[in-house]
């Protein structure tokens, strides 16, 4: 079976999740979900999308009565993501939804917990938990190649442009570069090490609080402690470009990559060599495997699932609170 996929947002990444949809084998787009009628229109045409699987927000809990749609893929701005995911899982459809999964930690349960009592499943867009020269360093870590695992270096930030877009804003965004790009980091510190941090310290710098407004960082720098006395430092910023690199150190080897989180090509080397994994189109290849999660049942070799997106959030909760107090938050995902 393919899953029949509607996209929900139909902006920037939403509309690369289509374009790169038309590659897939074991996924479809079939639905589009918009406020602006023009896009629904040009979306039929680009996509071969029936009318009559478009909705509009007004329109879209009526999705559940349309058996030709198995899951709404959410890509609008971060601080819609938990309403208009409790409303797709009341609508009976599994919920595919962007990062950052929600605002902070409790609304991402209420999701988890949302999606659970209406019997469907929830999946998030960590496209880089099907990379291919990502899945090979992690292959390597649990082989014990790279030894006992020491250390992480995570480092994800862009120069962001226009101060009036949704990502400078505190209600859409939820905060800022950490929200954005600096999950790549806190998320890549976890299946890179393959431990869930204890503690969290952070320090916040801002160069520029017009643009940066109060609750939107530009600029936080954290570290993390993992049970077994490794630790990690990572840099998630708004105002740096080429700032894409992760580094890995174990007793034995090591492994580095950059770009580590971009679209590609994602490029890397360990002590033993360049990394020569396949080239993939992301979320061709995201698409695919939610197919066989949502469908067949299959388990990812890094988790996608909301309890996954949860404790991302809970980091994310506990690095804005050391930055508040400026003390270490201990963690227990
Ligand atoms: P975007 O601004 O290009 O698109 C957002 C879409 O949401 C637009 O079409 C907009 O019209 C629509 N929208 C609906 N209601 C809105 C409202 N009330 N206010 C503003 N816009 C509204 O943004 P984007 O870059 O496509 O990001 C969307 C989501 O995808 C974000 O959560 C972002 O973090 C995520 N994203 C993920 C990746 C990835 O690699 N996984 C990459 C880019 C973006």
């Amino acid at each position: 079976p393919v899953l029949r996929v509607a996209i929900m947002g139909l902006g920037g990444y939403g509309t690369r999740v289509a374009g790169a949809m038309q590659y897939c084998t074991k996924a479809k787009l079939v639905g589009a979900i918009s406020g602006t009628p023009k896009k629904l229109t040009d979306w039929q045409d680009s996509f071969g999308i029936p009318a009559k699987n478009c909705y509009n927000y007004q329109t879209y809990h009526q999705i559940k009565n349309n058996p030709d749609i198995d899951a709404v893929y959410i890509t609008t701005p971060n601080g819609l993501h938990h309403d208009m995911a409790l409303a797709v899982a009341k609508a009976g459809k599994h919920v595919i939804c962007e990062k950052p999964m929600a605002l902070n930690a409790v609304q991402g349960q209420e999701m988890v917990d949302a999606c659970k009592a209406a019997g469907v499943k929830l999946l998030v867009g960590y496209r880089m938990h099907f990379e291919p020269h990502t899945l090979e360093v992690i292959r390597m870590r649990k082989a014990g190649e790279l030894g006992k695992i020491l250390f992480f270096r995570g480092l994800c930030g862009f120069k962001i442009g226009d101060p009036k877009q949704w990502r400078l804003n505190k209600e859409l965004a939820g905060g800022g570069s950490l929200m954005d790009i600096g999950i790549y980091a806190i998320n890549g510190a976890r299946y890179m090490t393959g431990e869930e941090p204890i503690w969290v310290t952070a320090q916040e710098t801002k160069t520029d609080p017009v643009k940066f407004k109060e609750g939107v960082d530009e600029t936080i720098q954290f570290q993390f402690g993992f049970p077994s006395g490794a630790t990690a430092s990572c840099l998630s910023t708004y105002n740096q470009n080429n700032l894409d690199k992760f580094f890995l150190n174990g007793e034995k080897g090591w492994a580095e990559m950059q770009p580590s989180t971009g679209y590609g090509p994602i490029k890397g080397r360990t002590h033993k060599g360049e990394l020569n994994q396949p080239v993939t189109t992301h979320q061709t290849v995201q698409m695919d495997e939610f197919s066989d999660i949502l469908l067949n049942g299959k388990q990812p070799v890094v988790p996608v699932d909301g309890n996954e997106a949860v404790k991302d959030l809970k980091i994310i909760d506990a690095i804005y609170a050391a930055v508040k107090t400026g003390k270490k938050v201990e963690l227990s995902l």
